[in-house]
């Protein structure tokens, strides 16, 4: 089964049997190699395979069969072709910047990205010389006038976390070449059984594993798609001087998790577009954000760019950040967390969260009012997901 060409095979497909080299043991399952080394026949074979003449393993931050299965599946799913898995999402990012950038070189970013990366970029590469442009997400107006000289890469997620704002991938891929420059997107939120970038013009995919891909918030992973020079050689030559590479275990974990990604976005969709929908004609709820809705800004854009509008849904309750906890407090099923794509639903409130650190005059111009909370719906039955936030919302509506 190494040996099948997996265009030829459905990304559903994909997620399930893509990567893996049977072993002569015959194994059904993907095998894990718990291994740092590798051994060689001989001192000649040894030398070969440390001058690159010969191709093969070495040693594991450099390659591991587990760690290369995962890579190869994911891929194959993003349609990418080349993968490296790192320890995270941040390594992934980071391996992204150090690999492909310089002193001196220019970031464009949507200004709504995940708060670590934030400061990844205004802090740490800011101290290396490597400086970031941010803006809205949505005005391609915006992209194209922060574009200076020394701009190599543009950077965002999509659909935008907690305001599910999209960015239309196509326009701001044609946008980047007309200007050389790199466009890599952070395909957390969509996964490849919502959304494929590089089909739609990307360069460069960026994932944090340790959300959907796992889907059962187990593991802290991530990974880079693109192709073979950018990704298979700059980032890759970052991973393996730099460290930050997936461990055997952790890519087994995903590969498991990637098996049934396709079902579970199912369900997260299914479940996330009638809890939307409910949350809109509920009387003390003032608005809903979720791309699945028809009155969502960029409707027409979810539909067309991704195949569903994934498991995220915000709204603003009527009243205040008071009324928003009381929301919170009153749920018994739902963890009370900011992490997300976990078959458990959970519930944060981002102004005192994930963006408690932004000033007020920073909260107002991002549209992350008090009154609003973000569920990222789970895989338990739609009803007690619904019951456990109506208690709350129905105690705001008396
Ligand atoms: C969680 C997250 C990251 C960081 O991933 P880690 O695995 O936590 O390092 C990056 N981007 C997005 C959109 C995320 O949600």
């Amino acid at each position: 089964m190494n040996d099948l060409d997996w265009a030829e095979f459905s990304p559903q497909t994909r997620a399930v049997r893509a990567g893996h080299r049977r072993t002569a043991e015959g194994e059904q399952g993907e095998p894990i190699f718990p291994t740092s080394s590798y051994v060689f026949a001989s001192a000649a074979e040894a030398a070969a395979r440390f001058s690159g003449e010969q191709p093969g393993n070495i040693y594991s931050r450099f390659t591991n069969p587990t760690v290369r299965n995962f890579e190869e599946r994911l891929a194959a799913m993003e349609g990418g072709e080349s993968c490296v898995a790192t320890s995270s999402g941040m390594a992934a990012i980071l391996a992204t910047c150090l690999g492909l950038l310089k002193s001196g070189d220019h970031i464009v970013s949507s200004q709504s990205i995940f708060g670590t990366t934030n400061v990844l970029f205004n802090k740490y590469l800011a101290n290396l010389g490597i400086s970031t442009t941010f803006v809205v997400i949505d005005d391609l107006a915006a992209w194209q006038a922060a574009i200076q000289p020394n701009t190599k890469l543009f950077f965002l997620e999509t659909p935008s976390n907690p305001l599910t704002q999209l960015a239309d991938i196509r326009a701001l891929a044609d946008l980047a070449h007309q200007h050389e420059i790199i466009f890599a997107v952070d395909n957390c939120f969509c996964t490849p059984a919502l959304q494929r970038p590089l089909e739609w013009g990307a360069d460069i995919v960026i994932h944090s594993a340790t959300k959907y891909l796992d889907g059962q918030g187990r593991c802290i992973g991530g990974a880079v798609v693109g192709d073979k020079e950018r990704v298979g050689k700059e980032v890759y030559g970052f991973l393996r001087s730099a460290g930050p590479t997936m461990s055997p275990f952790n890519a087994w974990v995903f590969l498991k998790g990637l098996e049934t990604l396709h079902l579970r976005m199912k369900g997260h969709c299914e479940s996330a577009l009638a809890l939307a929908t409910w949350l809109e004609q509920h009387p003390a709820v003032e608005r809903v954000y979720y791309p699945g809705l028809k009155s969502h800004p960029q409707y027409e854009l979810a539909q067309r760019q991704q195949s569903g509008a994934s498991g995220i849904v915000s709204f603003e309750v009527k009243g205040g950040q008071e009324a928003a906890w009381q929301v919170v407090d009153a749920t018994r099923l739902l963890s009370i967390t900011a992490n997300l794509g976990d078959s458990k639903t959970t519930i944060t409130h981002p102004a005192t969260t994930t963006h408690g650190r932004l000033t007020p005059e920073e909260r107002a111009a991002a549209g992350i009012g008090d009154n609003l909370l973000r569920v990222a719906v789970g895989l338990e039955a739609l009803e007690d997901i619904q019951a456990d936030l109506a208690r709350g919302l129905d105690a705001l509506a008396d």
